[in-house]
């Protein structure tokens, strides 16, 4: 359980009963004036106990216990690529925030041709879309023993490697399977899937030497906690639950019970993030990506799918990508003039705020109309048109600054700028703040803007 401010200060020097290490105490070496203050720090998770170098061991063996995280961070990377999942704090985004997104995976089944697999991780790789500035991608590659061949399957694994550097989940519960596997990861850290209640003895062994983290299979949550107990203490201890329950309610549950367990009872045993595979919880066509968004939303850190559909995936990771903002930073873009379609010295000038969303909606509608233009984004905090005039953070001043710090006006030979329609009532303020400039009621939606451009610019 996380400790208190007051309860950290307890076992700092400042509070010491050891005349020695009281001696120490409020030595400001920390960087903090007082042990309350670098207390108080701890407590907020803004400053490392390691500042400290006073601390008795003891003292330091219940803090540390006390600060870990309680659900573990594992981490996948291969060559640049990394999928971090796990550390997160809340049951609900509004709370706090998600901190790391749901990796998404695609299975690669050994028993496929190579150029087959080689085909379909280059796809994967290299599948990368914008969205309101952000890059959406799929984060690796689940290489399932379908042949149960360890030689088939380091086979397929080096295809893989060979084709894409990308992070690997290596799927079999035959412990000579994964260690095949895991020889062909070299240069990678894959997640090898999965120790069961038969096999887990031998599969510690193999995640040891291959320095990977295991996937814990069982289908209760005592089965699993009793798994990663044994597991804990044979030294494995980057661990990924995966409770073998499929079907959308069950999978529901389960997922929420993990979470639940985890934050509110911070119970050790399954301090995991956890491994699902939608495709095993239904048959019918294209629920399949329904249950992966309800996984990457409650509350799966992997989700494997069973192929690669570029439309399929793109509103999953749009999903993903939604969920895993922080919602008390609005997605923003920079303030500034940007340029849509080459503009020239005679194009019009169409302000807006920095919302992200705002921002593309905008710029989408212009781009695909192919008239050009100058797009002046003005530093509203990232909040979008209405919102931002309500708060008083897009008024009159704030458009006239942005129009003159820009320099907008030694880029073209008029002086027109557009307002939008949400915000006309500025107009005439505007006009004050900006003397000899012309101001133009756009329309109030992006969509508009084109027709708008033709018929009144
Ligand atoms: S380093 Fe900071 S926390 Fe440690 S004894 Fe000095 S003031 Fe207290």
């Amino acid at each position: 359980m996380a400790l208190s401010g007051l309860e950290i200060y307890k076992l700092l020097p400042g509070s010491s009963k050891d005349p020695a290490e009281k001696a120490h105490g409020n030595c400001k070496e920390c960087g903090f004036p007082t042990c309350l203050a670098f207390a108080m720090k701890l407590a907020a998770k803004q400053a490392d106990l390691s500042s400290c170098k006073y601390v008795s061991e003891d003292a330091k063996a219940k803090l540390s216990a006390a600060a870990a995280p309680p659900i573990r961070l594992i981490t996948l990377a291969a060559d640049g690529r990394e999928v971090k999942v796990g550390n997160e704090t809340v049951l609900f985004r509004h709370e706090k925030t998600f901190y790391n997104p749901a990796g998404v995976f695609v299975r690669v089944l050994d028993t496929m041709p190579a150029a087959e697999i080689t085909a379909l991780a280059k796809a994967v790789a290299d599948y990368k879309v914008d969205y309101v500035g952000m890059s959406l991608r799929v984060d690796g590659l689940a290489v399932e023993c379908a042949s149960g061949d360890p030689t088939a399957f380091a086979l397929a694994v080096a295809t893989v490697n060979a084709a894409a550097a990308l992070p690997l989940i290596l799927v079999s519960e035959d412990p000579k399977v994964l260690e095949a596997g895991a020889a062909k990861s070299s240069g990678s850290k894959p997640l090898l899937c999965a120790a069961t209640a038969a096999n887990w003895e031998a599969m510690a062994p193999v995640a040891k030497a291959a320095g990977a983290p295991l996937v814990v299979r069982a289908e209760t949550l005592q089965g699993l906690a009793e798994l990663t107990e044994k597991l804990v203490a044979a030294g494995v201890e980057d661990l990924v639950l995966d409770p073998a329950v499929r079907p959308f309610g069950a999978s529901l549950a389960a997922l929420t019970q993990l979470r639940r367990l985890a934050l509110k009872k911070n119970f050790r045993p399954l301090g995991y993030p956890v491994i699902a595979f939608p495709y095993l919880g239904t048959a019918e066509p294209g629920m399949e990506m329904l249950l992966a968004g309800q996984q990457v939303a409650k509350y799966a850190g992997f989700v494997v799918l069973s192929k690669f559909e570029p439309a399929e995936v793109y509103p999953l990771l749009v999903l993903r990508a939604n969920l895993f903002t922080d919602p008390q930073k609005p997605i923003q873009v920079e303030p500034g003039i940007y340029e849509i379609n080459k503009p020239t010295a005679e194009s019009p000038v169409l302000v807006t705020t920095n919302f992200s969303i705002t921002y593309f909606a905008v710029a989408n509608e212009m781009e695909s109309s192919g008239q050009p233009a100058w797009l002046l984004v003005a530093d509203a905090e990232g909040m979008s048109v209405l919102t931002a005039w309500a708060a008083g953070k897009f008024d009159a001043e704030k458009i006239a600054k942005a129009v003159k710090g820009t320099g907008v006006a030694e880029k073209i030979n008029h002086r027109k700028v557009v307002i939008p329609g949400h915000v006309a009532v500025l107009m005439g303020e505007l006009e004050e703040e900006l003397a000899g400039w012309q101001i133009k009621v756009g329309p109030r939606e992006a969509v508009d803007l084109p027709r708008f451009l033709k018929t009144a610019w």
